[in-house]
């Protein structure tokens, strides 16, 4: 996130700058193509005499940004803000420790209430904090029960921030739910860092979060999951992870193992032509298991078991043999799309045998 994301203020020279009090919505001017360093004592942004970049040699001026969501007018709430949080690349948030305060449980990390100090009561105490202005955007949209998904934090921005609302007290299991921003936000990433996103997930016991993320991780290689991934995801989403992929093998080659259904012997296709087409089946499919992975494309499929018919003059076997490859083609496309859980994949398997069953 660049600083062409925040408002910038110019203040007035460096020394001599008075926090004023504040009066109207701050208006934003051009930032600088190099910002100065960050002010070191903290203003009150905004001044009410404003001055033009040009006007101001660059020795002389102090450039402050300000969140372009959490400033001093910014209509978030019913009461002016009374809290400043201050990102540790300088950026100023105003916001309402009632509504911080609200969703910490252990006081933003025992920071707030804060330790009020002379001169500062018009505008509110102003706390440092370690994160990023980028992290710390995110953390708060997400207190305010608001989407950032306009500013595109990363997937390292948006990990850190989940990290950071647990650290500051803000219970993670409720702030990710299906129905906040956040959790949208988290899962509009995943497709970009599937095993980042699901170990984070893990990490949280964020079970509504892992199941659909889990459907980009079917392309994961499992020998990638490093020591650092499977600490932070925790025994039981690795174990998930785990069957998601085993699971699905296993019933890939359940599925692979019936042949096509043999038919009654005719003048020209007895038993002994059928079994040549059975042997050849089980070669095939036996090739697609050795190589099966959860992601198997159909198209996999049909073109290893498609050339079997090549060799058959029988048109009834040749019949038999597409009606197999169809019904493969269609359970694996249902075990494919179905979630992690060991479970289920059994489930549906004895449903699809079933069906097998009853299916001419
Ligand atoms: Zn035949």
């Amino acid at each position: 996130m660049d600083n062409s994301e925040w408002l910038q203020f110019v203040s007035v020279p460096s020394g001599t700058a008075t926090p004023g009090p504040l009066t109207d919505k701050p208006l934003a001017v051009s930032a600088p193509t190099s910002l100065p360093p960050p002010v070191s004592q903290v203003p009150t942004p905004p001044i009410s005499q404003q001055n033009s970049p040009s006007e101001l040699s660059p020795e002389s001026t102090t450039i402050i940004s300000v969140s372009t969501t959490f400033f001093p007018a910014a209509n978030i709430g019913p009461f002016p803000p009374d809290l400043i949080f201050l990102s540790s690349d300088s950026v100023f948030f105003y916001v309402h420790s009632h509504q911080v305060l609200g969703a910490s449980e252990n006081g933003f990390q025992s920071l707030l209430p804060p330790k009020i100090r002379k001169g500062h009561e018009d505008v509110g105490p102003v706390i440092a904090l370690s994160e990023h202005s980028a992290v710390l955007n995110v953390i708060l949209h997400a207190i305010y029960n608001m989407t950032c998904s306009h500013y595109s934090p990363d997937v390292d921005t948006v990990t850190a921030a989940v990290d950071a609302l647990h650290k500051y007290g803000i219970p993670v299991t409720k702030y990710v739910t299906p129905s906040t921003p956040l959790f949208q936000l988290i899962l509009a990433l995943s497709p970009l860092a599937p095993i980042e996103m699901y170990t984070l997930a893990g990490a949280y016991d964020l079970h509504n979060l892992a199941v659909p993320i889990s459907s980009h991780l079917l392309a994961f290689s499992l020998p990638n999951v490093t020591d650092e991934l499977a600490q932070r995801m925790q025994p039981i989403y690795l174990k998930k992870l785990f069957f998601l992929h085993l699971g699905r093998i296993d019933a890939l080659k359940r599925l692979l193992l019936p042949p096509p259904q043999p038919h009654a012997p005719t003048p020209t296709c007895d038993f002994t032509e059928q079994k040549s087409l059975t042997r050849a089946w089980a070669l095939a499919s036996a090739y697609l298991a050795w190589d099966a992975r959860p992601d198997l494309s159909t198209s996999s499929i049909e073109s290893a078991l498609r050339p079997l018919g090549n060799h058959l003059t029988c048109e009834i076997c040749q019949s038999n043999l597409t009606k197999r490859i169809k019904q493969l083609i269609s359970q694996w496309a249902v075990v494919k799309f179905a979630f992690i859980s060991f479970a289920l994949v059994s489930t549906l398997l004895s449903r699809l045998s079933h069906l097998e069953h009853v299916a001419p």
